[in-house]
């Protein structure tokens, strides 16, 4: 039957016209042969195409996994950036109240960068494939750390608050605010002198404020000094805090306390000014301990 004369036949559309074909079987068979080839040709490669596009999809998911997995520990990098500025500055207040209390002897400086948490820094922005593990690592290595420092930080504060209650009435007496509003025009240290050019050392805090402006005692104190001596500070108002610690406010319009007169915190003094070796309307505000002029940033904690 395969070897038979076959026929196809094909109507032409309306005019009822007719073509006939013989094929013999096995050429049939052939076309049949080659065209199923091609039909099964044809579904290997849809079907290979359906995977590729699967695999396509899968790989664009997993690339936005990694995507938002860079951008979240980015974000913890950054959280953690945050946390280490807050322990820096806790660690800074910290140092700043030992001083104040005498825990660690005018070592502000000394120990304001607490050991290890400056090892560790964060950086963000850009973050190649083969930095998120080391950022990871960091990362941890600073939440160890932190957790040592945290503890510390507890022990060290209670140390701190049990001297405070010794200590209740020095503290009264001791500089902790600032003693006017304005903001720092020259600070404690050696500087370029306004009137000679020259290096000198500046024995106290300039405080710039417009005239009349209202300076407070920064501590309970007694008034040793006030008025003008014509010495270069102009009109001036000097406290005994006890502890061996003085101060001074010069170059003021004009005082509000007398000599002799005792005061607490935050009590008025008198008055910014512009009086004696000025420049402009400011407070010179020294502090002194054990007749040194030390820096009053050490003692400002607001
Ligand atoms: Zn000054």
């Amino acid at each position: 039957m395969l070897f038979k004369k076959y026929h196809i036949v094909i109507f032409k559309d309306k005019q009822g016209t007719c073509r006939k074909m013989g094929i013999r079987g096995g050429i049939f068979l052939l076309f049949f042969l080659l065209f199923a080839g091609m039909a099964a040709g044809n579904v290997y490669l849809w079907k290979h195409y359906a995977k590729s596009i699967k695999v396509e999809k899968d790989l664009n998911l997993a690339e936005k996994t990694i995507h938002e997995q860079k951008t979240q520990l980015l974000s913890l990098a950054q959280k953690l950036g945050g946390l280490q500025k807050s322990l820096r500055r806790i660690n800074d207040f910290d140092s700043k109240l030992r001083v104040m209390i005498d825990l660690d002897q005018e070592s502000a400086q000394a120990s304001s960068p607490k050991g290890g948490t400056q090892s560790e820094t964060f950086s963000n922005g850009y973050l190649p494939l083969y930095r998120q593990e080391l950022l990871a690592r960091k990362m941890h290595r600073f939440l160890k750390q932190l957790n040592v420092e945290a503890r510390l930080e507890e022990v060290k504060q209670q140390e701190i608050l049990a001297k405070l209650r010794q200590k209740q009435d020095i503290l009264e007496a001791t500089p902790s605010i600032w003693p006017t509003t304005g903001w720092v025009t020259s600070p404690f240290g050696w500087r370029t002198s306004p009137f000679t050019g020259k290096r000198e050392h500046h024995p106290g805090l300039d405080i710039s404020a417009p005239s009349g402006t209202p300076i407070y005692a920064p501590a309970k104190g007694k008034v040793t000094l006030a008025g003008n001596r014509h010495d270069g500070y102009g009109i001036q108002v000097k406290l005994y805090h006890g502890g061996n610690i003085t101060t001074r406010y010069a170059h003021m319009k004009k005082t509000a306390v007398k000599h002799g007169q005792t005061v607490t915190r935050g009590e008025l003094i008198g008055y910014v000014g512009n009086t004696g070796r000025s420049t402009g309307p400011h407070v010179h505000y020294e502090v002194h301990k054990a007749q040194v002029a030390v820096n009053p940033m050490k003692y400002i904690l607001n």
